[in-house]
């Protein structure tokens, strides 16, 4: 087993970090010993969580506004990371969007904005970093999918090929990579407590449920009972970058309350 700072030395990027899972992984990653940058739109949760970070766990934290979906973007904000903290050897692709409507309501934008954040902008962060972990013969990309990725569910189309899509990727690299010193794997948690399992719930009861009743449809469908929790998926995150895990590239774990198998 690896004693508690086994990220000690090392840069993580984690996308979507300042709020949600994201904010839970860059945590569990600094609990390591990881320096941390942040990536997403929005600058004041994204600040707030690198400050709360570096305070808790004496780590370089930093953050960079980008839109993972835009290649320029994406460029800017990978080239600011290397300028101020490094050359990352982990990459957390976690920054996503969801969006509940049926498949005759899907818009050619509501399409194009899941399969952009979701899929293309996984795509991109790795393009940033594979490069020079190919040269170092050393890296972790985990990709946050989503339970999404691995059954369908009604009104959910373009966020499950996004997701399906995520994990072909994560299946491919990993396959590419696997005598590098590089993993690739997705971690596909179910419904989480978050913004994002808020608004779902929100959603039902725009279509006439109560409150409880909307929480209840969405625990139903997971044996555990419950909402998964954003730092049980941190902690699974944390063991794949971990040295102990060395030899699992190309999975894509779930962490779901036993929903898929
Ligand atoms: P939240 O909505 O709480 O957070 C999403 C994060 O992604 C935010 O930090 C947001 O930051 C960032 N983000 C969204 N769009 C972009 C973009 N275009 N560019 C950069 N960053 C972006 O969601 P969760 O924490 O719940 O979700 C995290 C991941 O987990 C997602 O990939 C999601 O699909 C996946 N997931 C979540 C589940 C759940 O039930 N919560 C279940 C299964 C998977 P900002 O808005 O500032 O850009």
């Amino acid at each position: 087993m690896t004693d508690g700072r086994f990220l000690e030395g090392q840069l993580a990027v984690v996308t979507g970090g300042g709020r949600g899972i994201g904010a839970a992984i860059a945590e569990a990653l600094a609990a390591a010993g990881a320096s941390i940058a942040l990536l997403g739109r929005d600058k004041p949760p994204m600040e707030r969580q690198a400050n709360a970070i570096a305070a808790a766990y004496g780590v370089t934290a930093k953050f960079a506004t980008c839109d993972v979906a835009d290649e320029a973007s994406v460029t800017r904000a990978f080239g600011l990371v290397r300028e101020t903290v490094g050359e990352p050897r982990i990459l957390v692709n976690n920054a996503g969007q969801s969006a509940g409507v049926a498949f005759t309501e899907t818009t050619r934008d509501t399409w194009d904005r899941m399969i952009g954040v979701n899929l293309t902008g996984t795509f991109l962060c790795t393009q940033q970093v594979l490069p020079a972990m190919l040269k170092a013969n050393a890296g972790r990309i985990v990709n946050i999918a989503s339970t999404a990725g691995l059954k369908g569910y009604s009104h959910t189309a373009a966020y499950c090929a996004a997701k399906h899509g995520v994990i072909g990727l994560t299946r491919a690299l990993a396959m590419e990579t696997a005598k590098k010193g590089i993993t690739v794997n997705a971690v596909c948690p179910g419904y989480t407590d978050t913004e994002m399992a808020a608004s779902a719930i929100r959603n039902l009861v725009d279509a006439g449920r109560t409150e409880e009743e909307a929480a209840k449809a969405i625990t139903r469908v997971m044996p555990i009972g419950r909402l998964i929790r954003p730092e049980e998926v941190a902690s699974a995150v944390a063991w794949l970058c971990s040295p102990d895990a060395a030899a699992v590239t190309g999975q894509a774990i779930a962490v779901a309350g036993g929903e898929v198998m």
